[in-house]
């Protein structure tokens, strides 16, 4: 078996860095949006910025 230094290790690598970019641009808006941190619910941003980050967990290979 060839070591994890590959194409595919290096799109996972990709893949992650998008992951903790769509969680981090989360956490930012909620930790400076009034609407979300008084509301104690996703404010439509949030909402938004929740679903980019679930669908970056997904991956490409499933859009829904
Ligand atoms: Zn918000």
């Amino acid at each position: 078996m060839p070591e994890n230094t590959g194409p595919v290790a290096a799109q996972h690598r990709v893949m992650d860095a998008a992951i903790q970019t769509a969680y981090a641009a989360f956490i930012h808006h909620t930790q400076a949006c009034v609407e979300c941190r008084t509301g104690g619910m996703d404010c439509a941003v949030a909402g938004d910025l929740r679903q980019a980050y679930r669908a970056a967990k997904k991956g490409p290979a499933q859009s829904r």
